[in-house]
């Protein structure tokens, strides 16, 4: 257990001693994947408790070859800061992570363009720590259909990945996806008898925007025993100030259609600010979904982890259902998946 004494959450002391002995998952990073990128900026997720969180290696907008590369630098700035950080390999690599005050760490992909229209590349990102993927960052793409797209629908490429996915592992991830294409997947995945989620991905009935999803959506995941992890970016928020209790209303949202059993975190944190990630290709980022658009935004940042616990339990909120959202539910479905 980290040393609570040393924190300054600015939390009640039951809700700081909650925090720092449940195990803390947050489901995707938001900082540029580039070789160039100072991994030292995850120091920020250990000093908020986080046990586990989920990197981002690659998304539709960049290249295969520069994925693979991001990766390579990744590892060798994991592998030379050990004393810190872990990259997982199985489930049970996280609490034995937690239990050693060490940072776990898995990566994601964005998106099926790194897979550059082979199936087979799935079992090499697997073997290098990939640990989930989507299908379609924002525009269609070979495997399914984007959210800010005209979605085509799951293609037989993106059933075929499905599968392999499903053979080696790798946990199946629908956000920013579009609407059909989530509905096939989240099909697919109840008749394969496996969990899927969206990892960072809030409710459309709390905020509307194209990268929020249908209760129809959550339904979906939830029937495969999945979770969704919510989203802190402001442009996905009522708040755009991206304030501690509109993320809770988003848990609470998800909580209360399909139990809290289904709920869980993925910030999207990054210290840059989204504008300068988004006005880079407003083919990805359309200014009519409000991207670069309406004012300052922020970005909720770990520091807000431990809020969220405090003001579940203001909220009423058992114990037990609280370690759930913070993490007991992603490590149910990694346990269930990863092998
Ligand atoms: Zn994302």
């Amino acid at each position: 257990m980290p040393d609570i004494a040393a924190h300054r959450w600015n939390v009640s002391e039951k809700a700081c001693r909650l925090h720092a002995d449940a195990l803390v998952w947050d489901n995707h990073a938001g900082f540029g994947p580039e070789p160039s990128a100072d991994l030292e900026i995850l120091e920020a997720w250990r000093d908020a408790g986080v046990d586990y969180l989920s990197v981002n290696v690659g998304y539709d907008v960049i290249g295969w070859q520069d994925t693979v590369k991001n990766i390579g630098a990744f590892l060798t700035w994991l592998e030379t800061h050990a004393d810190r950080f872990v990259l997982v390999r199985t489930a049970d690599d996280i609490p034995a992570a937690k239990q050693a005050s060490k940072l776990a760490i898995g990566f994601d992909l964005e998106g099926m363009n790194a897979l550059d229209g082979e199936a087979y590349m799935v079992s090499l990102y697997y073997r290098l720590g990939v640990r989930q993927m989507l299908f379609a960052y924002n525009l269609n793409n070979l495997a399914g259909g984007g959210c800010h797209d005209t979605d085509q629908g799951l293609t037989p490429f993106g059933r075929r990945v499905i599968e392999e996915m499903n053979r080696v592992g790798m946990l199946v991830d629908c956000s920013h996806t579009g609407y059909r294409t989530t509905m096939e997947v989240l099909e697919a995945m109840q008749s394969a008898g496996a969990p899927a989620i969206f990892s960072h991905s809030n409710p459309k009935a709390l905020h509307k925007h194209g990268r929020n999803i249908l209760d129809e959506q959550i339904r979906a995941c939830a029937a495969t025993g999945g979770v969704v992890g919510i989203n802190g970016i402001g442009l996905f928020l009522r708040d755009r100030q991206a304030g501690t209790p509109a993320l809770v209303d988003c848990i609470s949202y998800v909580a209360d259609l399909v139990g809290p059993q289904h709920v869980g975190i993925g910030l999207d944190w990054t210290p840059e600010s989204l504008n300068s990630i988004t006005e880079a290709d407003p083919r990805f980022w359309p200014a009519h979904e409000g991207y670069g658009q309406g004012g300052p935004m922020r970005l909720a940042d770990p520091q807000q982890l431990p809020q969220i616990t405090d003001a579940l339990l203001d909220r009423g909120w058992r114990e037990a259902d609280i370690r759930r959202l913070l993490g007991e539910n992603f490590l149910r479905v990694a346990r269930q998946v990863w092998k």
